[in-house]
């Protein structure tokens, strides 16, 4: 390969880090209007190609504007196979990733997102611990790269700023 000054690192985010207004509604509730900053801003101090990932729920109807729904709402045969063709495409693109020698050092959720959240899930009956519907089928696929999946808590965002960035410093060794 011709030699030039591209960075070699990856990280797959959720589509509303970058575009709050995909949320549901009334879920923007902190202080980034548009990407969640302090998460984005780390991103690009360290110069990491930022892949976004499909947004499961808007998709699934075509429509941004949403009622916020728990998992029960979405854990449905339609639901699933839609999240299933994401999480095939997503894989894919992170093979050819790692086949072209690159590295992808994290994959991002948010919490709470009966699609997108890699610990705590909302279930119209609180909080359970599991992965969401989009996330969970992305992990069966990719689990043999041992990828870390970090889930952004925009509430406890210092938490979430400091674990992206230990991957950060150790893979890229600062
Ligand atoms: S489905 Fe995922 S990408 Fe879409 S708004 Fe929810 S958390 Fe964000």
């Amino acid at each position: 390969m011709i030699p030039d000054n591209r960075s070699k690192y990856f990280v797959f985010v959720p589509f509303c880090l970058l575009s709050q207004a995909y949320q549901a509604e009334g879920l923007v509730k902190y202080e980034w209007k548009s990407s969640i900053k302090p998460i984005v801003q780390l991103l690009l101090d360290n110069n990491i190609n930022i892949i976004q990932m499909p947004c499961a729920e808007s998709s699934f109807n075509n429509n941004l504007i949403r009622k916020p729904m728990g998992l029960t709402k979405y854990n449905h045969k339609e639901f699933n196979a839609h999240c299933e063709k994401l999480a095939t495409l997503v894989a894919n693109e992170i093979k050819n990733i790692i086949t072209s020698n690159y590295k992808v050092i994290a994959i991002l959720g948010i919490e709470q997102s009966p699609s997108c959240c890699v610990n705590y899930i909302y279930t119209n009956h609180g909080n359970e611990k599991r992965k969401g519907l989009f996330i969970e089928k992305l992990h069966a696929k990719i689990q043999d790269y041992n990828i870390p999946i970090i889930g952004i808590n925009r509430k406890y965002i210092t938490k979430s700023f400091k674990q992206l960035e230990s991957i950060i410093k150790k893979e890229l060794e600062i």
